[in-house]
Order: structure tokens, then sequence, then C-alpha cells
């Protein structure tokens, strides 16, 4: 995704009318009356929201460049009146009074977590001053084009006064929300509730030290996996008939979704009925088209997987960016890189491009996806490198905000991390810091969650093959409904109704940790390197 998250603040509430009903002497109780209001309310901010999601996936799909002007405005219109209405004062009494009032409910009842969660989104929100919240849209909007431009013509100079005054505002929105120890805490709490930039590094510490001497070992064993063979030219339009047909065996349920090209693959969602993925295609590389589908599918599963009486409201989203991301990369990479997976689709896929893998087989393809090296892109990046793309970008975001490194200067700080975590150098922007679309989006503090989203996809998986005893020999028969089914019962109905702590302790038992997903790539990799015991 990612993400459905192109917007500043997680989606407000509303109202499916539940049957739920208080028994009281004359029918509609207070009680009912005041959360069928608050309801209401919120139902139509949330509409403004998605009508605001709509432009977006509009404007990065199929909207020509000459409509960007006017699109910044209708963007900064929609956002900033969804904010005015939900920061009313009436808004406000109703959430109290039904917080006291409804003290009884079950904590996991829809209506006990809407008054929870919405509160908590409403004291963000209220500090944070409409025209401020409009400025960011419209800012961004612009940004988005003028990035676009620099990136093709891989100019940072041109995007370089956008970026200014996305800093900027991002400097304005978390001193409004304000915060303790780092002005990065209250921004990536936007995208990751209660979750602090201290605890972020000291996760990515543990990755690091696991993950650079890994690095190396395999590096030293480079020629162990050749990958030749995914380099070769391919039909783009069999390389999209064959993602979609792996995503409908994932269960993407095409009559509630669909799927378009994009310059930056994405995910969002106008209503459970109703969500988008893309994709990009590459003629000289098929595996960007085909893990970039089963990505977002992932995100689309649980867009597609929310209870549906959470529908039109806020809670109809995911826990956080970073379970949003356990999904994605479940699918994508504990299912669709694994030895069980292309045990079924291979034979498949060689089928498909008989001219580029004939002479392959189904082990020499594991391999050569699962390929480790040191590379420019991100979203490209192994399993084993991906972390370490993140950690530059968590590190340059948490400089540019405390002032430590000017813009002007980014091209610059960017190679220096790359060269001092890769060891390689991008020979321009746009496999450089023009690459990705998240900071012309006014977006930051959102990095860390795609770190996050490896480590909690993998302790989630652990589980679900605890629970599913025969979970990888139906994934080598392209069986997924029990996975689809577990993942649904533990992770997608809930939507937003728990934090990222609360979600993963109730599914897994343990708070998030680095640990699974270490084990994880260590016995992977030193496998297919042949690195001895891991
Ligand atoms: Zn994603």
């Amino acid at each position: 995704m990612t993400s459905a998250f192109f917007f500043f603040f997680p989606l407000m509430y509303n109202p499916v009318l539940h049957s739920y009903r208080h028994p009281e002497q004359n029918g509609v109780s207070p009680l009912d009356e005041r959360l069928q209001e608050l309801k209401a309310r919120l139902g139509e901010i949330q509409d403004l929201e998605r009508a605001g999601a709509v432009l977006a996936w509009d404007q990065q799909t199929y909207m020509p460049a000459g409509g960007a002007v006017a699109r910044a405005e209708q963007m900064a219109t929609l956002q900033k009146t969804a904010h005015t209405w939900f920061i009313a004062d009436e808004i406000g009494e109703m959430l109290e009074a039904l917080s006291k009032s409804g003290s009884d409910w079950d904590y996991d009842s829809d209506e006990a977590s809407l008054v929870r969660v919405v509160g908590r989104d409403y004291q963000k929100a209220r500090k944070i001053p409409p025209d401020l919240v409009a400025e960011l849209a419209r800012v961004s909007a612009l940004a988005y084009e003028a990035w676009v431009k620099a990136r093709q013509e891989s100019d940072f100079s041109q995007f370089r006064p956008h970026l200014e005054r996305i800093v900027d505002l991002n400097i304005q929105v978390a001193e409004a929300l304000g915060y303790e120890d780092r002005i990065y805490d209250p921004l990536l709490d936007l995208y990751e509730p209660e979750m602090k930039a201290d605890q972020v590094a000291a996760l990515f510490d543990e990755l690091k030290v696991v993950t650079v001497p890994l690095i190396k070992a395999i590096s030293e064993r480079a020629d162990a996996v050749d990958d030749s063979m995914l380099h070769k030219p391919t039909d783009v339009q069999k390389q999209w008939d064959f993602g979609v047909q792996v995503i409908q065996d994932f269960g993407f349920d095409f009559d509630r979704g669909r799927q378009d090209r994009s310059p930056h693959p994405f995910t969002t969602s106008f209503s459970v009925g109703d969500v988008r993925l893309t994709t990009r295609l590459d003629p000289d590389y098929f595996p960007a088209a085909l893990f970039g589908s089963l990505h977002e599918c992932g995100h689309g599963l649980y867009e597609q997987g929310l209870s549906p009486s959470l529908e039109r409201t806020s809670l109809a989203d995911g826990a956080s960016l970073g379970v949003h991301e356990s999904q994605s990369r479940l699918w994508e990479n504990l299912v669709g890189r694994s030895r069980a997976f292309w045990s079924h689709y291979f034979s498949r896929l060689q089928g498909v491009f008989p001219e580029q893998l004939g002479d392959v087989d189904d082990e020499r393809f594991y391999r050569a996806i699962n390929r480790v090296e040191p590379s420019l892109i991100r979203v490209e990046a192994d399993e084993v490198t991906y972390n370490l793309h993140v950690m530059l970008r968590f590190e340059l975001e948490n400089d540019m905000l405390e002032g430590k490194v000017r813009i002007a200067d980014l091209p610059e700080a960017w190679n220096a991390k790359m060269q001092g975590y890769l060891g390689i150098v991008p020979p321009d922007g746009a496999s450089g810091v023009l690459q990705d679309v998240h900071w012309s989006g006014g977006m930051f503090g959102y990095f860390p969650t795609y770190s996050l989203g490896n480590m909690f996809s993998v302790q989630f998986f652990d589980k679900a093959k605890s629970d599913i005893s025969l979970l990888i020999d139906q994934i080598a028969a392209g069986q997924f409904e029990e996975l689809l089914d577990w993942l649904r019962r533990n992770v997608h109905q809930h939507g937003r109704k728990y934090t990222p702590a609360e979600l993963v302790k109730r599914v897994t038992g343990n708070e998030l940790t680095a640990a699974n997903y270490l084990a994880y790539i260590k016995a992977k990799f030193s496998e297919i390197y042949g690195l001895g015991s891991p």
C-alpha cells in the first residue's frame, strides 16, 4: 500500500445502521440515539475522505498532467472540509458523553472500539489547524507532479523547493501535535499508533547486527545464484495476466476490486466493496510486475477482509501501516518467494515464458528470485538488504526534521548512506533520492512501517504455521483458502479496533520483535547460499 494512505488523518467514522439495541422501555435508548447521531456525522466525514481517495487514485493512474493544479485545489478543499467537520466541538461532546454512558460496552465491540479509536483520532486532529491540513494537501498534490517530472528527468533541483516546503509543513504538524522526545514521534504515530522513534531505532539496531554480516557472507558466495533468466525481455500483457491469475488464486475478489497501472504501485480502498490495486510493468524484468501484484494484493486482501459491520466507519482500515505492510509482505515473500509456492507455479510460468524459462528448473528459479545483492531501488530489493534501504530513509527523515541536513544537500547525504550501508552509489537521482513517492505525498514518518511490516509478517506467519499444520503443503498445492481464512479471523476483520501492539499480542501472544524475522532470513538465505548452519 503503499497504500490506502494518501490521507493525512486516518479515515474517520460512520454509520452503517447496526441492529444493536439496548432494550429499554420505549424503543430506542438515549445511548443508542446518541451513537447513531455520532455515526451519522462521522459517516459524512468518511464520505469526503473516500471521495478524496478516488481523486488521489485517479491522479496516479489516469489523470493527464493538465489536471494537476485543479486537482490540488479539489483535494485540499475535501481534506480541509473533512477536517473542519471532524474537529467540531459537538463531535467531542458526543464522544465524551458516549465514553461515559457506554462504559459497560465490551472492549472488543464495534461500539466501544469506535468511541475509543475515534476519540484518539479526535484528540490529535483538534491540534491541527484546518488551514495547515489544506496547505499540506495542496502542496503535496503539486509536489507529486513535480516529483514525477523530476524523476523522469533525474533532476533533483526541480523537486527541491517542493520538498523544502513539505519538510517545513511536517515540522509545523509535529509541533502542533506536540512531542516529548523526538520531533519524529508525532509523525510516526500518524502511521504507526503508539510507536516511538527510539523503539524503531532499537529494532533497526537488532536488524543491522545480523543483516550486515549476513550480506557480507552472501557476497562472498555471490556466484551461487544466477538470476540472468529474470532479465530477459517478456511480453507485458503476459506478465499482467499471470499476476492476475495468481492473485485470483490468493483470493482477491475482482467483483470487489480492480487492478490498474501506476508509476509507483499502491493500493487504496473506496469501500469494502471497492478496493483498487496498481502495479507497474517492466518489459525487461518481469518480477517487478509479478511481485508488485502479489504485494499489493496482500494489502487488498486486508481491505476486502474487513468486517462489513465496520463499513463506512474509520475502523474500516488497517490497524496501522506496519500491520498493513505485514499482509503485503506475507503474500509477496513468505508465500510468493517460497520454495513450496514455486513447486506449484513454476511449470505454469514456464508455460507462459517458454523461451526465457525453458531451460530452467524450479530450484534454480527459486534461488534466482531470492538472489541477494545490494541494489539501488528499495521496492526491488531482496529480503536481506531491504531493511537497510528503510533505515537510510528513517535516518534522513530524522535529519531533515531536526535540521541536521539541508534539503539542497540531500542527494549527497543519500549517496553517502548508500555507500555506507550497501556499498554502492546511485548514478543518478532517479535511482537514488528521487525513487520514492512518499515525500512528494507529504508523508514523513511512513518509511519505518515497511520494516515493522516485515517483522510483523513473520510473527503472524509463524503463528499461522503452528495453527495450520498442513499450511506449507497447501501452498505447494496452490491452495490458500485456509491461510486467508486464518488471516481474516485473526487480523483482517478487526480493522482499526486494536492498536498494533494489542493486535500482535492477541494474535501471537508476544510483542513485536525482530527475532522471528531474523531467524527466518538467517535460515532461508544460509540454505540458499550454503553458508553452513545459521
Ligand atoms: Zn506495501
